[in-house]
């Protein structure tokens, strides 16, 4: 069962609306996935509030734990505690921030905000985290992500040494935005591996940490339209 915390639909910059791409993701063998479109002051609340009310109906009728969200994307960082914390408030079950990729000119200090905010889940592609930071993560339980997306995915060798170094958790996410980026078991693996993760460490990364998340997460699900 494959668990992605990371995935945008057109809601942003995916090609999918949420309902096919969740409807892909059950075929595609995925037990939880969390659809966490960009967003940023303008949009949070409308993108969380579609979001919740696709992923609801997904649950209600496919065998699936889909979950609303919101990636934090390019903001200030002296504005992601109070940004994610609004995304709390409206809804957002996971809270990712886009972290300062090597792709990408990710405002130095993104990381460090994102770790500090305890309302941010997951801190996705940190590209040259530092071990300081990564153990602050570590001490507060925010996960970090080993992306298997394209550029941000040059760090992913740095990324796993920093956090594992620190005690930290990690999570294998697609950040999927077309159908082909969606994850198998087969790639999965593969991506570990090529970042330097032994096979035995593997079932921590794509089962454990998923777990714990989850349910840390769950709770915060309101079911909100009668009759979904
Ligand atoms: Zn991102
Ligand atoms: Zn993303």
């Amino acid at each position: 069962m494959i668990s992605d915390f990371h995935t945008h639909s057109f809601f942003s910059d995916g090609v999918l609306l949420p309902s096919e791409l969740i409807r892909r993701s059950v075929v595609a063998g995925y037990g939880v996935i969390a659809v966490t479109d960009h967003a940023g002051p303008g949009n949070l609340e409308e993108v969380i509030g579609q979001l919740a009310r696709e992923c609801e109906v997904a649950r209600t009728h496919w065998p699936i734990v889909a979950l609303p969200g919101v990636e934090l994307t390019h903001v200030p960082p002296g504005s992601i505690a109070w940004l994610a914390r609004r995304a709390r408030a409206a809804g957002a079950a996971v809270v990712i921030v886009h972290g300062e990729t090597i792709a990408e000119p990710v405002e130095p200090g993104t990381n460090s905000a994102a770790i500090d905010a305890e309302d941010v889940d997951i801190l996705a592609h940190p590209g040259l985290i530092t071990p300081e930071e990564a153990s602050r993560a570590a001490q507060r339980g925010c996960f970090i992500e080993v992306s298997a997306r394209k550029s941000h995915a040059y760090a992913n060798g740095h990324v796993v040494t920093v956090v594992r170094g620190a005690g930290g958790k990690l999570l294998l996410n697609s950040d999927c935005h077309e159908p082909g980026d969606l994850l198998s078991s087969r790639f999965q693996r593969l991506v570990l591996l090529g970042a330097g993760i032994p096979e035995i460490d593997h079932a921590a990364i794509l089962t454990d940490n998923p777990r714990e998340l989850l349910a840390r997460v769950l709770p915060r699900l309101k079911e909100t339209i009668a009759g979904a």
